[in-house]
């Protein structure tokens, strides 16, 4: 197998290392690859911060087939650099979907289960791992298993979720759920503070639930943002056109304060007052970014840092208010900025779900961020809640074993599964996870 050298960065752009990275297309190549430097696979390179970054990778991009499909009862099996975006344009059409979805659908097979991501409908659909029945993971030695739920329960839970720390995972068999149409129709809603978006969360009945926050709104505007709720209308799929990019880095006054601050101020006011109803097709409601490619140069050289986090329903009206606070009169806000309600669901010991509300919130990397993104991980510790490691770049070690209470069982089934640690990535180090 040839190397590469390369330089990783996390999607965020601000981590970054120099690494030699193998490509392979066969099983028989990830094997030999293995056996002969023992090292973690990486997806499509979504994570944010530095879950995906390491001095020797395997990028699994290219061991991307569709293996099965049973269409009476939407039963699939692929390989784990199969794409979300892949899995939805293929099966829709056929009445299919990924039963949940990031709002990427650059992300793999592989990528979605070793962080269990959730999608806009988590408080119904629970997490991406969940609907996984079985998957195949090879060790470092190049041995491969098949393992589920029901076969290897602690191995599996700690796979799901257990950011590629168990093995490489080759493939995985998934159940689909019923995509009755190609299209969404989708209520927006103007709210006018935090109080109102947290109420209208817990009034809504909707299978899919988004809200953007202007991050700049301050005072009695704090939280104000745009409220869209989903569901399937009845027209076919759409197939996406391709998308535009982002030809090179944007300056750094395109993310300054007032020119955020103005852009923020037309996106809320583009809704009407008393709401509408769009009609959206599937890829531009589930990845509305998509559409441009390499979007994340917007932020310039530096790149940004994403910080996430999920805090418990009793604790979210206390502690969100003080989150923008912070992040508002920082000036470091950006547009991007994103508020769900999470349900109970999640399929591993290192999952990130937890019933609740979860904010993520972009942050443009100048020297400041530093500060806020310490004080906001910080007041997620304090409420009892809990960082995403998919998009992190700055927590403390110290904070990890309150927010994932089974870090303990997590770390005693890794060591059994990868005695050598030869899948550490760079957050791994970081963050001690491995203990
Ligand atoms: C625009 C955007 C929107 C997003 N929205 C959401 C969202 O709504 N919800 C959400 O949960 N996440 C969201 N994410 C985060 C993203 O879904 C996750 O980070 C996902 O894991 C990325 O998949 P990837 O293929 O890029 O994996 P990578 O980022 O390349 O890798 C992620 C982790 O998976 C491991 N891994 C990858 N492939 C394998 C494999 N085959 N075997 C073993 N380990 C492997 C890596 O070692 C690493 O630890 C979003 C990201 C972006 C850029």
């Amino acid at each position: 197998m040839r190397w590469k050298n390369d330089e990783l960065r996390g999607w965020g752009g601000a981590l970054k290392t120099q690494a030699t990275l193998a490509r392979p297309e066969r099983h028989s190549a990830l094997k030999a690859t293995l056996q002969d430097t023992p090292c973690p696979a990486i997806g499509a390179r979504r994570s944010y911060g530095d879950a995906n970054l390491a001095t020797h990778a395997i990028d699994m991009t290219r061991l991307d087939r569709f293996i099965s499909f049973d269409k009476e009862t939407g039963l699939l099996e692929a390989e784990a650099g199969v794409t979300i975006a892949d899995m939805l344009n293929t099966f829709a059409p056929m009445g299919f979907m990924p039963a949940t979805m990031p709002g990427t659908g650059f992300a793999t097979l592989g990528g979605c289960i070793a962080n269990d991501v959730h999608g806009k409908n988590h408080h119904l659909a629970g997490s991406f791992g969940q609907h996984v029945e079985s998957l195949v993971l090879m060790g470092a030695d190049g041995k491969s298993q098949r393992i589920s739920l029901k076969s290897k329960p602690k191995l599996f839970r700690a796979t799901i979720g257990g950011l590629g720390q168990t093995g490489v995972i080759i493939s995985a068999r998934l159940h689909l759920a019923k995509c009755p149409a190609g299209r969404m129709v989708v209520h927006e809603r103007r709210m006018e503070d935090l109080d109102a978006f947290l109420d209208a969360f817990n009034a809504s009945r909707a299978d899919f639930q988004v809200g953007w926050l202007d991050m700049t709104a301050k005072g009695i505007h704090m939280g104000r943002g745009i409220m869209e709720e989903a569901h399937f209308s009845h027209d076919r799929y759409i197939r996406p056109k391709k998308a535009r990019a982002v030809p090179f880095n944007a300056p750094g006054f395109a993310m300054s304060r007032p020119v955020v601050k103005a852009f923020n101020w037309l996106y809320y006011k583009r809704v009407p007052e008393d709401g509408r109803d769009v009609e959206r097709p599937l890829h531009k409601f589930f990845f509305p970014l998509d559409g441009i490619r390499h979007w994340n140069r917007l932020y310039g050289k530096r790149g940004f840092h994403q910080f996430q986090c999920v805090l418990p329903d009793d604790e979210a009206p206390a502690t969100l208010p003080l989150m923008l606070e912070a992040v508002a009169s920082s000036g470091l806000a950006s547009p991007l900025s994103v508020l769900k309600r999470l349900g109970h669901g999640r399929g591993g010991m290192m999952s990130f779900p937890m019933e609740g509300f979860t904010l993520a919130v972009d942050i443009v990397n100048r020297s400041a961020a530093k500060g806020l993104l310490a004080r906001l991980n910080e007041l997620a510790r304090h409420a009892g809640g809990r960082v995403y490691l998919a998009k992190d770049s700055s927590l403390e070690a110290a904070y990890l074993p309150d927010m994932y209470p089974e870090l303990a069982d997590f770390r005693a089934e890794v060591e059994k599964a990868d005695p050598s640690r030869a899948f550490a990535t760079d957050l791994v180090n970081r963050l001690n996870v491995r203990g």
